[in-house]
């Protein structure tokens, strides 16, 4: 663990100090990483499955690096934040009052979720329907992130989430991953950025569909959800102790 946080640390300061070769080094040092994960892999001559932890904020490009890295190292990308967004379309069909917590804890105990694969792309399914086309729009955004608060939530979804990192290599990203879901990951990354980095991200996906839209509200958004995540009482958004702190501001 202490070489392969090293390692990290090694592409985060290069990372950090020379952009222009983060390139060629960032390569060398995945595949330097999980060389090692593969080795720890076995355990007492048995084999036991892996996992690397990106946590971090809305914006700061956990999805697009787990996605590329589960690619390469023949992973199982674990996209968490998919889970609660199944979960608010739950509530949203169902007329659940976020706000209400006992009726959050009675409607999660109607919600059945599980997690399937096609062609490498997860896919959730809801009550038996396939929900993944339902899941990446705002008012669904919004919605998982009133209701990820809860207990009753959060317990469903962290149970799924142990259960599939058990049994296959995984790379799972969300909030509480390194933290709470995973304390013992093999790897564990906090990644960041700014809230204007994360913003004109954002701002420049939703024009290249054609969306009208205002950067100071994607900021404003942004910056009330991050508060949400962070303050919440159960598992709020930091990181880990031993995680790798990569800002991705600049990247
Ligand atoms: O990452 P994504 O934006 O899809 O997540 C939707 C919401 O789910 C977040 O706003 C956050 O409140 C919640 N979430 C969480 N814990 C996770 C993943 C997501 O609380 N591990």
């Amino acid at each position: 663990m202490k070489n392969n946080a090293d390692a990290l640390i090694f592409h985060t300061t290069i990372c950090v100090e020379a952009p222009q070769i983060v390139l060629m080094h960032r390569a060398k040092t995945a595949t330097l990483l999980f060389a090692r994960a593969s080795s720890a892999a076995l355990r007492n001559g048995e084999k036991m499955a892996v996992s690397i932890a990106i946590d971090g904020p809305a914006g700061a490009g956990k999805s697009t690096i787990a996605k590329l890295l589960a690619a390469k190292m023949n992973y199982i990308y674990v996209d968490t934040g998919a889970m609660y967004r199944a979960m608010a379309v739950y509530f949203t069909q169902n007329h659940v009052n976020p706000d209400d917590e006992r009726e959050i804890n009675a409607a999660v105990s109607n919600v059945d979720i599980t997690i399937e694969y096609m062609d490498g792309v997860q896919q959730v399914i809801l009550n038996g329907d396939n929900v993944t086309g339902l899941l990446r729009t705002e008012e669904t955004g919004k919605m998982a992130s009133k209701t990820s608060k809860y207990a009753a939530v959060r317990s469903k979804l962290v149970d799924l989430q142990r259960k599939l990192a058990k049994t296959t290599d995984v790379i799972m990203d969300g909030r509480d991953i390194g933290t709470t879901v995973l304390p013992d990951a093999f790897v564990k990354i906090y990644l960041t950025a700014s809230t204007q980095a994360r913003a004109k991200r954002r701002f420049d996906e939703l024009t290249q569909k054609g969306e009208q839209c205002n950067l100071e509200e994607i900021a404003a958004d942004i910056e009330s959800r991050d508060y949400a995540d962070m303050h919440r009482e159960i598992s709020p958004l930091k990181q880990a102790e031993d995680a790798i702190l990569v800002d991705t501001s600049d990247m």
